[in-house]
């Protein structure tokens, strides 16, 4: 198994940098790998945090990952990633302002471009196309509380494509209680399109973040862990029972509002994860954060919809969104499904 300059023998855990190239001023972002290259052939998993780089609850999930996994018992390989974006990680900036490019919207990024398009070309050719299944994760940044697996909406419901067979089957064994899709077209650009060309099944945990790290973070963190070796054990790579929250797994169609501020200011609101909200209910006020004078109410003008488990709940400053209403899509029994997928091999020895 090989990553750039990174070679792991079968049975081995082998840690370094991918080259990537950094800034004028000096500022590295050479991407930390850890590879573990397994004792059978079986496929790829990719795990990796802070592609926000404000987003970690993923990266401690990875590092704890990385303590307890034993590469001589492993079928396939994984690649972790704890942090992918160094720059906006080191800076403590979601997308950092070496360039303003979010990384994950540039695969399969540019070798002759910008500094985050280069990260993403050397990173899309080397340890992506390498992959299976990515496991990306994200989080409601420094200032909301997420807890639910995003993936993308299958293009046709009622004949998935294997790949979108795949994906449904890995947000639910990663065990939360929650998962959504948003239909196509909800955000501008699409992150995923240079992904499923290449055949990679994505789900992104929407895990943790804001404030309250002895209320939320620990958690989080654990089930992020539990979440890398639910996907491990799901694709065939180790032995063992998945764990989850419960049975039950609701998938909710998020396309339902997606909660922007019509304007800057203190963010207050009023409806909480898992809510019903019906026509005419008020989601949540933006007010002067100076006078207290109401400035916006965000009130639901379309059918009754749920809150979707996460948003923002802290000040808001031209933010991208403050939270999401959806609808329930379908409710996932893990007694009577099977959540195993089979894929082929990849990588193999070096
Ligand atoms: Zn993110």
């Amino acid at each position: 198994m090989r990553v750039g300059e990174l070679v792991a023998a079968p049975g081995e855990h082998r840690f370094g940098y991918l080259k990537v190239g950094g800034t004028r001023s000096g500022l590295s972002a050479d991407i930390p790998i850890h590879l573990f290259a397994g004792v059978e052939p079986g496929p790829t998993l990719l795990v990796q945090g802070a592609i926000h780089g404000t987003e970690f609850i993923g990266s401690i999930a990875i590092l704890d990952f990385i303590q307890q996994m034993d590469a001589t018992r492993l079928r396939g390989n994984v690649i972790a990633v704890p942090v992918l974006n160094r720059i906006g990680f080191g800076l403590g900036e979601r997308i950092g302002r070496v360039d303003g490019k979010d990384i994950g919207r540039l695969f399969p990024g540019n070798p002759a471009g910008s500094l985050s398009e280069r990260i993403a070309h050397v990173y899309f050719k080397e340890v992506i196309q390498q992959s299976q299944v990515m496991l990306d994760f994200h989080q409601g940044g420094l200032a909301s509380y997420e807890r639910y697996v995003l993936y993308s909406a299958d293009a046709d419901p009622q004949n998935p494509t294997d790949l979108e067979q795949n994906r449904r089957k890995l947000a639910v064994a990663f065990g939360l209680d929650a998962a959504a899709f948003f239909p196509p077209g909800t955000f501008q650009e699409n992150q995923s399109t240079a992904l499923e060309a290449a055949g990679i099944v994505q789900i992104t945990p929407e895990l943790g973040g804001g404030t309250g790290w002895l209320m939320h973070g620990e958690e989080s963190v654990a089930i992020g862990t539990r979440g890398i070796w639910n996907v491990l054990k799901a694709m065939q790579m180790v032995e063992g029972e998945m764990e989850a929250d419960g049975p039950l797994c609701t998938i909710y169609n998020a396309g339902i509002v997606f909660w922007r501020p019509a304007v800057n200011g203190l963010f207050l609101r009023e409806r909480d994860i898992g809510d019903v909200v019906r026509t005419g209910d008020c989601y949540g006020r933006i007010v002067d954060p100076y006078t207290g004078a109401t400035l916006a109410e965000m009130r639901h003008t379309r059918e009754e919809a749920i809150v979707i488990p996460g948003g923002r709940e802290w000040p808001v400053i031209g933010d991208t969104s403050v939270g999401i209403l959806g609808v329930v899509d379908r409710v996932e029994d893990r007694r009577t499904m099977d959540l195993r997928i089979t894929l082929p091999s990849s990588g193999g020895p070096a």
